[in-house]
């Protein structure tokens, strides 16, 4: 019997063999359609479906799939590393990039690799340049230079609009109970900024160099040393971030690929960085203008 998840999934593995056939003669207008088409499809089917947030709860869901992932024959390698990052979570660790290597899977044939392949595909004798790259997280690769510094430079503003006119009681205020506070995220917005300002001259000082895994997220809640005013973390905020945007306008663009080894992201280049910021940024932006409606409605 055809179920409808039966269906759902034909479409699917139809789209991409249709954008592969239709790249192949040359097609990619219409290629690139099919594969939005696939990327929506997944997308919407598993946005209504909820997971555990508690870290023992969500490393046993990423065992669980491991184990499917074995049953339908997964590369090994692929599914030693989700069970090792799984386990890493599950002992409230941040995985490191020796347990999870990022993967690399041959959009010809869907063979997969831990890490650059240095050979051809051994499935379909594709080229290891034509292998597609899954970094941590779109943040790395989402702006150029030029955008991310327009982005930088600006996103200040745009907190600033929210904020303007909101007493600090308000911006301290638990709106949703558990959850982030107004001054939490301006706090973890300039803790963020510290880490930019810090990994920017660190790689222009020094060749190659070793970059911490910093969870940034931890610290918005702790207000040990913190100043006595959300307005004053703004300020805070806003001037480390000039500093930064005044550093990276003085030098060549060529240094924006000066690289240094993160310990849980890998190779990593100053735009690299820079675009991970400038959108990690926006990510926050909807928090803020969402806690400062609820506020000015209440
Ligand atoms: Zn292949």
């Amino acid at each position: 019997m055809t179920t409808n998840n039966d269906a759902h999934d034909s479409i699917l593995i139809r789209l991409h063999a249709i954008a592969s056939k239709l790249e192949g003669e040359g097609q990619y207008n219409v290629a690139k359609l099919a594969r939005a088409a696939a990327d929506s499809l997944l997308r919407t089917a598993a946005y209504p479906i909820e997971l555990p947030v508690q870290k023992d709860k969500l490393a046993s869901e990423v065992h669980g799939i491991a184990a499917r992932l074995s049953d339908l024959e997964m590369h090994v390698d692929l599914v030693e590393s989700l069970k090792a990052g799984a386990s890493a979570i599950g002992e409230g660790r941040l995985p490191m990039l020796e347990d999870t290597p990022h993967p690399f899977v041959c959009r010809t044939c869907g063979h997969v690799e831990l890490d650059l392949p240095g050979r051809n595909c051994p499935r379909c004798n594709a080229w290891p340049r034509t292998f597609q790259r899954y970094l941590p997280v779109y943040w790395l690769d989402a702006m150029d230079p030029f955008e991310a510094m327009n982005c930088l430079w600006r996103t200040p503003d745009e907190v600033m609009r929210f904020i303007n006119g909101i007493g600090e009681d308000e911006l301290c205020r638990e709106v949703v109970k558990g959850e982030w506070s107004i001054r939490n995220l301006l706090t973890h917005l300039r803790d963020a900024q510290g880490v930019l300002d810090f990994r920017v001259n660190l790689l222009i000082e020094k060749d190659n160099p070793t970059i911490e895994s910093k969870a940034v997220f931890e610290w918005a809640k702790a207000e040990s040393e913190r100043p006595a005013s959300s307005m004053e973390i703004f300020d805070s905020y806003l001037s480390s971030r000039r500093k930064t945007l005044e550093t990276l306008r003085g030098i060549p663009l060529a240094d924006w690929w000066r690289k240094g080894r993160h310990e849980e992201f890998g190779t990593i280049s100053i735009k690299q960085q820079a675009s991970y910021f400038a959108t990690h940024e926006l990510a926050h932006l909807p928090q803020i203008e969402f806690l400062r409606e609820r506020l000015t409605a209440s």
